[in-house]
């Protein structure tokens, strides 16, 4: 059933060539119980191994029931060893981590038998061989007669056709011996049980057939077998194992370290604790940012201004822009051999948007559900007057900062100064003729306002009382211009007006209340000053337009107030905004009812979103000329802080990670030194009949339970330290559950510490699978 035709092997050791066979030529019969004697380095284990299928031979041919090995493959060897061939070692080679029935089991697995069958067929050849009471115990719990039992069991499990003792009996005591030799000799009533051993004594007592060896040749055979040709039935069952068995096996001996497995696991971790946190802690700010920008930054207006810098376009506005400008390739540093003439006047740095009625009508077709106000600024320069009674004088209103508030909307919802600002005294004006005073947050007004105003700033402290009720009188241009000559002059004494300020013309203005930005108002858009209702400069404009001074301007190509022509304008002149010196002073004088400025104040962030949409849709289809650009500081704040979020979370994930390829390179030594430890094992699974990829298979199981555990325990120790965390951060900034461990980030962490550290396991479990198996079963 076995034939050896001239086999030989050879070792190369520095140079120097050991022929440990040269030319063995043996036949064995079906069931015989052979012994191979010889004296040491005779060649003996090489032959044991080559029969086997552990070594390879370098030449010379294996008969195995009439089938020549000449063809096989490494699988065809795995699973030969499995079937075929049942190894007992001098040191027994029983998987210590596991109980006496699994090591029986193994071979068994590998072969891809059913769970059931394999455990009572372990079971019934550990009873064969007196072991039905020592089934669940460990091998290390045994005599070393019994472990040797075991191991024959093993041998015996899958049944094959041929038995291979090592000095089966070489760790074990003569009485002990005796009892094994009595086991072997039974079981090659029905096996071929080829022996080797150093025991001559017993070799004659037990064996069928003595076969001695001398360097490497068969130098003595007391029972040699006929040539005969056999039968070529050799079929082969592939072996394999599969990973949940990889994973038993796996967990079983972590099972034995667990220590080592915890600080393993736990350093592991690290890593990934890391990781969860800054993600929990940048997640938790994100969501904490769209709080505040949903609370406070929806205070802040849509801005759309006549001129706009380039700066402040918003980068998808910017983008548009360019694209629609690409008349003129705008790459910077270009390769071309030719250069572009261009005219610096069109600066297409300051992008100039038109306000046509149609537009100023599209503004105002708004939802007005979506706004909680919405303020024009106009160049208008109003004339004001103030009186201290006897006297009456012009205000200058760029002195008191005299600029419109956003009107509201609808009396039902507060409106953009309700809002933002705290009313300090008297009420929130309401009315075309209320004022309101704005002062600082340190309830200050600067004191070229109030002598603008003609208080006494000397003073320490001025009382809102003396403040409510303050008149101003708005003076319509025909009362207050006059001509003479060529040019318009102010009507009267410009050193007493009183006439003006009493004569039944004069518009009554009145600071109805004192008022400061909240404290959450991020950024107050009303400076502190006096502040008058939108529609007030809207009133004085529909007036000025058909006053004289206006129509006198418009005709005269000098300035109407000092008689001094107009400097020549430079630089582009598309619109009035950036218009000539006449343009700007007629604005000044009231004849433009266009605003230099329109501020949008959306009710909260999603109608921010619909006003943006509703102004994008005025864009749509437009060329880059006749395109609206608004500006949303909001949106620039959000974008800022965004941007230094996201930053500051990547340089902080950038340590971490750091952390992790440490703990993958601490995962690949500790594989390694798995892989080390466990060599023997290998070469017992080798010679089970594993394959190599069943080897990987096992360490990678092994990395596989400990990378779970360390993404597992990293993510539990980053949760457990979410609480503290929030605790000192709320006692820090009044910040409640910042940090907040997502469920899908927890879920990808976990896989991320499994790949990476399967991925630190792969080389130590790559190097475990290409070990010789001969060599591993001789390693201590
Ligand atoms: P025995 O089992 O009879 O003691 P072996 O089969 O172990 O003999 O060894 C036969 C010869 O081959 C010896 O000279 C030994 O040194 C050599 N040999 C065995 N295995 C190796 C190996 N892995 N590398 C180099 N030489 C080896």
């Amino acid at each position: 059933m076995l034939k050896l035709k001239d086999i030989s092997k050879s070792y190369v050791n520095g140079g120097f060539v050991q022929k440990a066979l040269d030319g063995v030529s043996l036949n064995f019969r079906e069931s015989e119980f052979v012994a191979v004697l010889g004296p040491s380095g005779s060649g003996k284990t090489t032959f044991l191994n080559v029969i086997g299928g552990l070594d390879k031979h370098d030449s010379g041919d294996l008969i195995i029931n009439g089938k020549s090995t000449s063809k096989f493959r490494d699988p065809d060897w795995d699973a030969y060893r499995n079937n075929s061939i049942g190894f007992i070692f001098q040191s027994y080679n029983l998987i210590t981590h596991l109980s006496n029935l699994e090591n029986v089991e193994i071979g068994m697995t590998l072969s891809g038998v059913s769970i059931s069958a394999r455990k009572s067929k372990a079971a019934e050849v550990l009873k064969r061989v007196g072991l039905e009471d020592h089934m669940h115990k460990k091998p290390n719990q045994l005599s070393g007669g019994q472990m040797q039992r075991v191991a024959i069991a093993r041998a015996l499990a899958n049944d094959p056709d041929i038995i291979l003792a090592d000095e089966p009996t070489g760790n074990l005591d003569s009485h002990t011996s005796d009892q094994i030799m009595d086991l072997i000799k039974e079981i090659s009533k029905d096996k071929l049980v080829i022996m080797v051993t150093h025991n001559v004594e017993l070799a004659n007592k037990y064996a069928d057939r003595v076969v001695n060896f001398f360097d490497g040749r068969v130098v003595d055979d007391t029972n040699p077998f006929a040539d005969k040709a056999l039968s070529a039935g050799y079929l082969i069952k592939r072996t394999s194992m599969s990973f949940m068995t990889a994973l038993k096996m796996s967990g079983r001996n972590i099972a034995t370290k667990k220590w080592r497995t915890a600080i393993t696991a736990f350093a592991a971790s690290i890593g990934i604790i890391g990781i969860a946190l800054i993600l929990s802690l940048s997640n938790g700010f994100d969501k904490q940012i769209q709080a505040f920008e949903a609370g406070t930054l929806s205070g802040f207006p849509i801005t759309i201004t006549q001129t706009v810098m380039e700066t402040d376009i918003n980068q998808t506005a910017q983008r548009r822009l360019r694209s629609l400008a690409s008349r003129v390739d705008n790459n910077e540093y270009p390769d071309q051999t030719y250069l572009t003439p261009y005219n610096p006047r069109e600066n297409r740095r300051v992008h100039i948007n038109v306000f046509t009625d149609d537009y100023i009508e599209y503004i105002e077709g708004i939802d007005e559900r979506l706004l909680s106000g919405f303020s024009y600024t106009r160049r208008v320069n109003m004339n004001i007057l103030r009186s201290d009674g006897d006297r009456a004088e012009n205000v200058n209103t760029s002195a008191i900062r005299f600029s419109p508030y956003p009107s509201r909307i609808d009396s039902n919802t507060p409106g953009y100064l309700e809002t933002a600002y705290d009313l300090l005294a008297g009420s929130y004006p309401s009315g075309l003729q209320d004022l309101v005073l704005v002062v600082d947050s340190y309830n200050r007004v600067g004191i070229s306002i109030l002598d603008a105003l003609g208080f006494d700033a000397g003073v320490e402290s001025i009382g809102f009382d003396d403040i409510l009720g303050y008149e101003l009188k708005l003076i319509l241009n025909d009362t207050y211009y006059v001509l003479a000559g060529d040019v318009y002059v102010i009507n009267g004494n410009p050193s007493n007006l009183i006439s003006m300020y009493e004569s039944d013309e004069a518009i009554t203005l009145r600071i109805t209340g004192v008022i400061r930005a909240k404290q959450e108002t991020l950024m107050p858009i009303i400076s502190p000053g006096i502040a008058y209702r939108d529609e007030l400069s809207l009133l004085f404009i529909e007036d000025a337009k058909n006053s004289e001074i206006v129509m006198a301007q418009t005709e005269a190509d000098y300035n109407i107030l000092t008689g001094q022509s107009f400097p020549v304008t430079t630089g582009p002149s598309r619109s009035s905004a950036t218009g000539s010196a006449k343009d700007i002073m007629l604005e000044r004088l009231g004849a433009e009812h266009t605003p230099y400025m329109i501020s949008l104040y959306p009710k909260d962030f999603e109608s921010k979103d619909k006003v943006l949409d509703y102004l994008e849709a005025w864009n749509e289809g437009k060329e880059a000329e006749d395109i609206v650009i608004y500006t949303d500081m909001a949106q620039t704040f959000v974008d800022l802080s965004g941007n230094i979020m996201g930053g500051i979370t990547m340089v902080l994930i950038a340590f971490a990670a750091i952390s992790l390829v440490v703990s993958l390179i601490m995962i690949g030594i500790i594989t390694y030194i798995s892989v080390l430890e466990r060599t023997r094992e290998i070469g017992v699974l080798r010679a089970l009949g594993a394959r190599k990829k069943d080897i990987t298979r096992v360490f990678n199981a092994e990395t596989f339970i400990v990378g779970s555990c360390s993404g597992l325990l990293g993510i539990i120790i980053a949760q457990l330290l979410v609480f503290p965390i929030n605790f000192v951060l709320k006692r820090l900034t009044d910040l409640s559950d910042v940090a907040q461990l997502n469920v899908l980030h927890a879920l990808m962490l976990v896989a991320l510490s499994v790949t990476l550290t399967m991925l630190g396991g792969l080389i130590p479990s790559k190097m475990a699978a290409k070990k010789d198996p001969v060599a591993a079963l001789r390693a201590e």
